[in-house]
């Protein structure tokens, strides 16, 4: 019998002689261990040989797994007491995610795409690595002189939590590497739970009366973030290596290379790869895998591809967040039937009005699914999807599940069609339609609570502000009680918080604690990088990359505000600077221009300012080189390079790229057949390079 104590692990009851000789053996060990890392780390005196220890340090794991034994041992392993919160971290090289491809001819445009950017021929052969999707979270694992340092996890790609204490419990992490690694290693890998160990987490958690995972990735995520290592402890986790990040010296020439250093310093790898020349190559695989997936033991949910040849992915680069070298193919999505019992409109921070359908929960892929988006009013009418259908529901990786029929012929009687609102469902406006738009938008603005809340919880969210201790519940609560109207009056709830006579800490579900740790959780966040700040003003179209690309442009808050309200002038420099932005249209411009033209939110800019430091955008890589600062243009054709790569180079040495030629404009890179671009750097008098003079510019 196992009776469980508050935070320190179980304690036993003495009637079970089973229990009895497993917690004895389980504490002669964990002393034996303690004292071979007593020599170990304090006497640099290994008494037993590294394959000894990690025999005896499995069993001990085994033990405290599959028995609850262990918890006290792995939390003086760990480091005593659990954690209040994880510390966050940032990368040494950012974990990135990757873009996806579902068809076959999706297949062949990636393959496209490369061959293009490298300006290689189509015929040209790429060698692709090819390897399985693991469907867990991913981990960065970094290794000093050898031992385990440091893990942290993905996080918002550039920082990531510190979870070193809850890895150190994953029997197939080593905790470290064989002699002559380089000093510095980071492995990144997958930590997943195999699905016979789900399905026993499961039944466990059932009969503990606790609630079930709904898979076994978000078993896995749920897991390492536990603030008590015994409680990760107890998980079944397992981690498989698949790239490194920092890296002291180069060990690896190709991603083939990889694997086999993987493997050499003990890590378990996924099973099955190929080296792929060809997109026949990739597709074959790719069935491959689709028939093999049922026999694995662990879940995937698709096929990486990567560009194999380590030097050719530097010259690809990223994009994004995303490898331009590398992609995953997903399988096809899961498919399931259900009821439809209510179409709901939600209205978005834009005014949006998006129809939600409620369904009758359903397991899709693993996962339970109660609504899909119907996205807008014609998609409703296209489907003719109407409240009480039979509906098919589809859901493909981490992607918002949709209805993909409806059940005709299953359909009782002959249900009303669905009248989409003309008012706002929350604050009553009108809804109208902006040119060919096809989204329905409220016209309430300022005074429609849903798109406020909606605002407020965009500003606080992980890409954006990240203030955690402002859930979504709490949010529309203190928006309710009028606590929290605007951004800026996040930071000033502390300061009103001391003078009220109902303070936070004495509502229901709060306390003394409760209160600290959300005034820490904003106080935290006082000080922000300008890419996150743009984001988190929720400009309709300007999302993450975009918000990233106007901070690399205009460096500070000021300059932006600046440029923005100059830009209200379309025949004005500022305008034309704007739009020569890659990726910003005129669209997204106006966009931008009319919200720096409101008073009111030019208001909430002022007061923000007050409370919060924006930091300068910082480049990723702040590398001193010739073209630093400067802004170029592109222009004719170049031999050596394709366009898409020269920018991306002169991007990562620190230069603007510009699509058209100003005063501002350093230098014009005129390759072949030049044309109006040239001949207006001969007007303005901005210096012309060819290709090789281009080249030798950026050579150093
Ligand atoms: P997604 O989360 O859908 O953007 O897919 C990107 C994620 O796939 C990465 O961040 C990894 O966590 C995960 N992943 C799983 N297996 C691999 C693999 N073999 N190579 C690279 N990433 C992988």
């Amino acid at each position: 019998m196992i009776k469980k104590e508050k935070t320190t692990g179980y304690l036993f009851e003495s009637n079970n002689d089973d229990y009895e000789k497993l917690r004895e053996e389980y504490l002669t060990l964990a002393r034996r261990i303690g004292q071979y890392d007593y020599w170990y780390h304090s006497k640099d005196d290994p008494k037993v040989s590294d394959a000894e220890y990690d025999v005896l340090k499995r069993r001990l794991l085994t033990l405290a797994r599959e028995y609850q034994l262990g918890s006290r041992h792995v939390l003086e392993k760990v480091g005593a007491e659990p954690s209040k919160k994880f510390e966050k971290v940032k990368h040494a090289f950012p974990m990135f995610t990757l873009s996806n491809v579902f068809s076959e001819e999706d297949v062949e445009e990636f393959l496209i795409r490369i061959k293009k950017f490298l300006n290689l021929d189509k015929e040209e052969e790429v060698d692709i690595w090819a390897e399985p999707k693991v469907d867990g979270l991913s981990c960065s694992l970094r290794y000093e002189k050898g031992n385990l340092a440091l893990a942290l996890t993905r996080g918002d790609k550039i920082t990531g939590e510190n979870v070193t204490r809850n890895i150190r419990t994953i029997l197939d992490v080593p905790q470290k590497l064989p002699l002559n690694t380089p000093e510095i290693v980071e492995v990144r890998g997958e930590i997943y739970i195999k699905l016979t160990d789900f399905e026993k987490l499961n039944q466990k958690q059932k009969k503990e009366g606790k609630e079930p995972f709904s898979n076994p990735r978000n078993a896995a995520a749920g897991s390492v973030r536990q603030l008590d290592p015994s409680v990760t402890a107890s998980r079944p986790l397992n981690f498989f290596a698949y790239s490194f990040g920092e890296m002291s010296e180069e060990v690896a020439k190709t991603q083939k290379d990889v694997r086999v250093k993987l493997n050499d310093w003990g890590f378990s790898l996924p099973h099955p790869v190929a080296l792929c020349k060809s997109e026949q190559d990739l597709l074959a695989y790719y069935y491959k895998l689709l028939k093999r997936r049922l026999e694995l033991s662990y879940e995937i949910d698709g096929a990486v591809y990567k560009v194999n040849d380590i030097k050719l992915q530097e010259r690809l680069g990223v994009v994004s967040s995303r490898p331009r070298w590398a992609t995953a193919h997903k399988f096809p999505a899961e498919r399931a039937i259900t009821l439809l019992t209510k179409i709901d409109i939600q209205v978005g921070r834009t005014g949006a009005l998006t129809p939600v359908a409620r369904l009758e929960p359903i397991t899709v892929g693993g996962v339970v699914v109660s609504n899909a988006t119907l996205h807008n009013e014609d998609e409703i009418r296209r489907k003719d999807v109407r409240v009480g259908d039979m509906v098919v529901v589809q859901r493909a990786g981490d992607v918002i599940p949709q209805i993909v029929e409806v059940l005709k012929d299953k359909r009782k009687g002959n249900p009303a069609v669905f009248e989409f609102p003309d008012h706002c469902p929350v604050c009553n406006s009108l809804a109208i339609r902006e040119g060919d738009d096809v989204v329905l938008r409220c016209t309430g603005g300022l005074i429609c609570e849903a798109q406020a809340v909606e605002r407020l919880k965009h500003f606080v969210s992980r890409l954006a502000f990240d203030i955690e201790g402002l859930g979504d519940k709490i949010i529309k609560n203190f928006w309710e009680e009028g606590l929290i109207r605007s951004p800026v009056d996040i930071f000033t709830l502390e300061e009103r918080n001391k003078s009220t006579l109902t303070p936070i800490r004495a509502k229901e579900g709060w306390g003394d604690l409760s209160e600290k740790n959300l005034f820490d959780s904003i106080n935290n966040r006082r000080e922000i990088e300008l890419n996150r700040f743009i984001y988190a003003l929720g400009i309709r179209q300007i999302g993450e990359a975009t918000a990233k690309r106007l901070a690399s442009r205009y460096s500070t808050l000021e300059t932006l505000k600046k440029s923005m309200i100059a830009a209200k002038d379309h025949e004005s420099e500022a305008y034309a600077d704007l739009i020569s932005i890659d990726d910003i249209g005129p669209a997204m411009a106006d966009d931008l221009i009319g919200f720096f033209a409101e008073g009111h939110n030019l208001e909430i800019l002022d007061g923000l300012v007050k409370h919060v430091t924006v930091k300068p955008y910082e480049r990723q890589q702040s590398v001193k080189s010739p073209l630093t600062g400067k802004t170029v243009v592109f222009t004719g054709k170049l031999v050596k390079f394709s366009r898409q790569e020269a920018k991306a180079r002169a991007e990562s040495l620190g230069a603007k790229v510009a699509g058209s030629v100003s005063k501002k404009t350093d230098y014009v890179i005129a390759g072949e057949d030049s044309g109006s671009k040239l001949k207006k750097a001969q007007e303005l008098g901005v210096t012309v390079l060819n290709e090789d003079e281009w080249l030798e510019l950026i050579k150093g």
